[in-house]
C-alpha cells in the first residue's frame, strides 16, 4: 500500500521562512479553497507566465520545467494558443450539434492508433475517461472485478478513486497486485512475475464470486515508482487477461502523446489494448480527455447506453487537440523525446557511477526516473535524499518532483521540446547538489 505520509507537499508550519507576499497569498488561498489542496516544494512558487520549457515567477525569475506533461508541446505554444483563440471567437457548443472539428480531430487522433482501435469518445479529464472505460468494460463483461497495481493512481471520480490504491481507497471488486520492478527483479523475471500475479488476482476474484471484467494499467506505472523495463513485459499478462474473458485498459494519461519516444506507451509492449484512456497532454492544458475503443465493444455498450458529456468534445478543446497533434508531427516531438530522453538517461547514468545513493536510472523517452536508496545491498528507499534534491533543484531554478510509494524516485517529465542543453542543466545541477550533500 502507498506510503502517503512521505510527501513533497508544502508544510504550512514552515511558512515563517517565506516572504510576506507569498505568505499572504498562501493564507488567502487556504481561507477560500479550504484544506484539501497541496502546494509543491518547501518554498512554493508563484507562477505568472509560461513559455516553451520555462516558467516565470512573479519576480521574473525563470525556472526550467522538468516536470509538466500537461503543456506537452511547450507552455503557451503559439500554434495551440492561436487555434484556441480562433475557435473561441468562432463557435463553442456541444456534441448534439453537427460540427466538423470534432470529427476532424477524431479521425486524426484515431490515425495514430492501430486499426483495431476504431472509435473515440471525448471527455474533459483523465478521471472521466477512466470512469467511462470502466463503465464500458463492466457493461460488456457483465462483471465487476478489476485488477490494478498496488500504488496505481487513475483519478478522482468515485469509480476512478476506487481503482487507485495510492489514495488508499478500494472497493470489493478491486484486486491490487505488485507493479513490475526491473530494479528488484531480473529483466528475465519481470514479465513472468507480473503475469503470475495477474493470474492469482483473477483466481482470487473467482473465489470471491466476483466476475473479472478488466485489468487497468498505467503503461509507465508512474505512481508505482515508474517501471518501463524490459519493453514487452505486459504481453504475457495481456494474454492471461484475454484468456480469462477480461478487457485490457491502457491508461495513457501519463505515457501517451509521444512521451515515451513512441506515440503510445502500450506500443513499447507490442500489445493492442481493448480500451485506451487519454488525458493530461491531449490539449496542452485545455481540459480534454478521451476513450479510444474497439468498435465492437461500443456496439454493445451503445445499444443500451447513451453518452453525453456537456463539455466533452467541444470545438475549443478539439481545436487545441488538433493543434497539439499538428505540433507533435511538425516539430518531430516524438523523435525529440526519444533522442533527448536517451541523452538525459546517459548523463544520469554517469551520476549513478559516481553516487552510491543512486540505485537505478530508468527511462522511456522524456520520462526518466532516478531511484535513491540508502545502500546498494538492501535497496532500501531513500526518500530523504530525493526530497532534498527536489527542493534543492527548485532553489537552483529547476522544477521536478518525486514519485513512487516512498517518493524516492526523481520524476523528470518535461514538456516534449526539451533540448540537450536543458538536459545538461538538469544533470549538472543534480551532480552539484549531490556533491554538496556529501560535503
Ligand atoms: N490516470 C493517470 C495515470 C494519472 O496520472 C491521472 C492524473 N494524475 C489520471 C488518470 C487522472 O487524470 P485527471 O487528473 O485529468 O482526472
Amino acid at each position: 500500500m502507498a506510503t502517503a505520509s512521505v510527501s513533497n507537499a508544502f508544510d504550512a508550519s514552515k511558512a515563517d521562512q517565506l516572504d510576506q507576499e507569498t505568505r499572504d497569498l498562501i493564507s488567502r488561498r487556504g481561507r477560500s479553497l479550504g484544506p484539501c489542496y497541496r502546494l509543491f516544494y518547501d518554498h512554493p512558487i508563484h507562477v505568472v507566465r509560461g513559455e516553451g520549457v520555462w516558467l516565470y515567477d512573479e519576480k521574473g525569475r525563470r525556472y526550467l520545467d522538468g516536470y509538466n506533461n500537461v503543456p506537452s508541446v511547450g507552455h503557451c505554444h503559439p500554434s495551440v494558443v492561436a487555434a484556441v483563440s480562433r475557435q473561441a471567437a468562432t463557435l463553442n457548443t456541444h456534441t448534439r450539434y453537427l460540427f466538423e472539428n470534432v470529427v476532424d480531430y477524431a479521425e486524426r487522433l484515431l490515425a495514430t492508433f492501430p486499426g483495431e482501435l476504431g472509435n473515440v469518445m471525448f471527455t474533459c479529464s483523465g478521471s472521466e475517461s477512466i470512469d467511462l472505460a470502466l463503465r464500458i468494460a463492466r457493461f460488456v463483461g457483465r462483471g465487476e472485478g478489476v485488477i490494478v497495481t498496488q500504488d496505481a493512481y487513475h483519478g478522482t471520480t468515485t469509480a476512478a478513486s476506487e481503482i487507485s490504491p495510492s489514495r488508499g481507497t478500494a472497493s470489493k471488486g478491486v484486486r491490487a497486485i505488485p507493479a513490475p520492478d526491473a530494479y528488484r527483479q531480473s529483466n528475465a523475471e519481470v514479465s513472468g512475475i507480473f503475469a503470475d500475479n495477474v493470474a492469482a488476482a483473477i483466481a482470487d476474484l473467482k473465489r470471491a464470486g466476483i466476475k473479472f471484467a478488466a485489468m487497468v494499467v498505467d503503461t509507465v506505472f508512474s505512481s508505482d515508482g515508474f517501471h518501463v523495463d524490459p519493453p514487452g513485459f505486459l504481453k504475457s499478462a495481456a494474454e492471461i487477461v484475454r484468456r480469462e474473458g477480461g478487457l485490457l485498459i491502457a491508461d495513457e494519461v501519463q505515457g501517451g502523446f509521444g512521451r515515451t519516444g513512441k506515440m503510445w506507451g502500450f506500443q513499447r509492449h507490442g500489445i493492442v489494448p481493448d480500451i485506451v484512456v487519454l488525458g493530461k497532454p491531449m490539449g496542452n492544458g485545455m481540459p480534454i480527455g478521451g476513450v479510444v475503443v474497439r468498435p465492437e465493444l461500443l456496439t454493445q455498450f451503445g445499444a443500451k447506453q447513451r453518452y453525453f458529456n456537456t463539455f466533452g468534445g467541444n470545438p475549443i478543446c478539439c481545436a487545441a487537440g488538433l493543434a497539439v497533434l499538428e505540433v507533435i508531427e511538425r516539430e518531430k516531438l516524438v523523435e525529440n523525446a526519444r533522442n533527448v530522453g536517451s541523452y538525459l538517461l546517459a548523463g544520469l547514468n554517469k551520476l549513478k557511477d559516481k553516487y552510491q545513493r543512486i540505485g537505478d536510472v530508468r527511462g522511456a523517452g522524456l520520462f526518466v526516473g532516478v531511484e535513491f536508496i540508502t545502500d546498494r545491498q538492501t535497496k532500501k528507499p531513500d526518500s530523504a535524499t530525493s526530497l532534498r534534491l527536489v527542493n534543492g533543484l527548485r532553489e537552483e531554478g529547476i522544477l521536478i518532483n518525486a514519485l513512487g510509494p516512498y517518493r524516492h524516485v526523481l520524476k523528470i517529465r518535461p514538456p516534449l521540446p526539451f533540448s540537450e542543453a536543458n538536459a545538461d542543466q538538469v544533470v549538472r545541477t543534480i551532480d552539484d547538489l549531490l556533491d554538496r550533500f556529501q560535503a
